[in-house]
């Protein structure tokens, strides 16, 4: 054991105080004509790079890794020691309770999944059209509620709906848009849940790689987001929040692990985290998605934040200096927003502009419905429109950690081009 703790305190340290690097920051990528250019990745709200420092988690991880929680070898132990002390850096990285469960799952639509399969009997869920499909369809029984005019609507809107509602109740809402990167008043909306016996989930998957979170001082129930937006590799996401329901909840998969104990009938664990992560689970992805939190924690958040609104800023002014390019946006230009932000581009299909924008100029950027489909729509202003419908697309340019003023002038450049050559 004490080479055990030895060896996870060896753990490579995240370099303080200065913004880390991201892997495939030099990727070269064809143009029209042949060219190569260098790539301009502003597709971070899809999924983020990796940080080198979280490459070194993995890399240091993986020599001597071996199956969690059952071997007595020391591969095992190290390994159940660099597992759990993951699950330790997620609680301390979202600043939960010390008796909240982190579950680790393989993203965020597992995770609200998980919590939807645990909802006490007879649960009623209120969500707002504007939330990712993740966050808006899981739930059994829920009242939708429309896109708020401005905050203090959404706040209104939620106490009148949970006024209305007997028996249990869940409050469900995005910290941060990912179509317009708008933030959302978590801690009013918490207020109000609070208020009507009701408890809150706050989707974070957008709101962790861009601001600091904490649940303890928002007074959250449960917050869930994927490593894969956070600058780790996929397959790792979390479920962080109250016990009860979690400790009662159908087991989310059935399986070794889970039980305490199989004999005529099955004792499941009580304890949420074993009970919910039945299975040999994504230890490295938990490694990676934990050395991501330490990074984003010790580079510190004042620089991450100073750095993304100084490009975030850029990029807006440079969009609306082109005509024909319009923002979308719930809440209006000075709303706080997080490096996300989606547009359209007149006498464009959000395809054609985002087919050219990496065939010609080698900028990846995402277009589509961002799997917001109600909230999209009403964007737009267009009462219809299914997924294939390209009218009632837009396109979303999201940017983090790698980043650069390059990246942003080059697509604001490139729009100015596209507009110019249709007149
Ligand atoms: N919630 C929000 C706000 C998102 O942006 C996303 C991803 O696009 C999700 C949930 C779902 O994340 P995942 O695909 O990792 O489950």
């Amino acid at each position: 054991a004490p080479a055990v703790a030895q060896a996870v305190a060896n753990a490579p340290a995240a370099n303080r105080r200065s913004i880390p690097a991201v892997l495939g920051a030099d990727l070269e990528v064809p143009v029209k004509g042949g060219r190569l250019v260098g790539y301009a990745n502003l597709d971070y709200a899809a999924s983020a790079p990796c940080l080198e420092p979280v490459s070194a988690a993995v890399a240091a991880a993986l020599p001597a890794y071996s199956s969690v929680h059952r071997g007595a070898g020391y591969a095992s132990q190290l390994t159940t020691a660099r597992y759990e002390q993951a699950r330790h850096t997620v609680r301390a990285f979202v600043g939960a309770r010390p008796d909240d469960a982190v579950i680790f799952t393989r993203n965020t639509t597992d995770a609200t999944n998980l919590l939807a399969g645990c909802l006490p009997e007879g649960t009623t869920t209120v969500v707002f059209d504007t939330e990712h499909h993740a966050s808006l369809l899981p739930w059994p029984a829920s009242v939708r509620l429309a896109p708020p005019a401005f905050p203090g609507e959404a706040v209104r809107a939620a106490d009148e709906a949970l006024a209305g509602i007997d028996g249990p109740k869940l409050l469900v809402v995005t910290a941060a848009s990912n179509v317009t990167g708008e933030l959302w008043p978590i801690a009013a909306l918490a207020h109000i849940a609070h208020r009507h016996g009701a408890r809150i989930l706050v989707d974070a998957a957008q709101l962790v790689p861009h601001r600091q979170l904490n649940l303890t001082a928002l007074d959250l129930d449960y917050v869930a987001f994927s490593g894969h937006k956070l600058y780790a590799p996929f397959g790792a996401g979390v479920l962080v929040g109250r016990r009860d329901w979690l400790a009662e909840g159908e087991p989310y998969l059935k399986g070794g692990g889970a039980v305490r104990s199989v004999e005529e009938s099955t004792q499941w664990h009580d304890d949420p985290e074993p009970r919910h992560e039945a299975g040999t689970p994504n230890v490295l992805g938990a490694i990676a998605l934990a050395a991501a939190c330490d990074a984003l924690t010790a580079t510190g958040w004042s620089e991450l934040v100073r750095e993304e609104e100084r490009l975030i800023s850029r990029l807006r002014s440079g969009l609306a200096s082109v005509e024909g390019v319009r923002e979308l946006s719930l809440w209006g230009d000075d709303h706080p927003r997080v490096g996300i932000v989606s547009f359209i581009v007149a006498g464009y299909s959000a395809r054609e502009v985002a087919e050219a924008l990496s065939s010609e100029y080698g900028i990846g950027v995402r277009d589509g419905k961002f799997c917001a489909h109600p909230f999209v729509r009403h964007l737009l202003g267009t009462a219809d429109g299914g997924c294939e419908d390209d009218t009632a697309s837009a396109i979303r340019a999201s940017i983090g950690i790698g980043t650069t003023q390059e990246h942003v002038d080059r697509l604001v450049e490139a729009l100015r081009d596209l507009v110019s050559r249709r007149g």
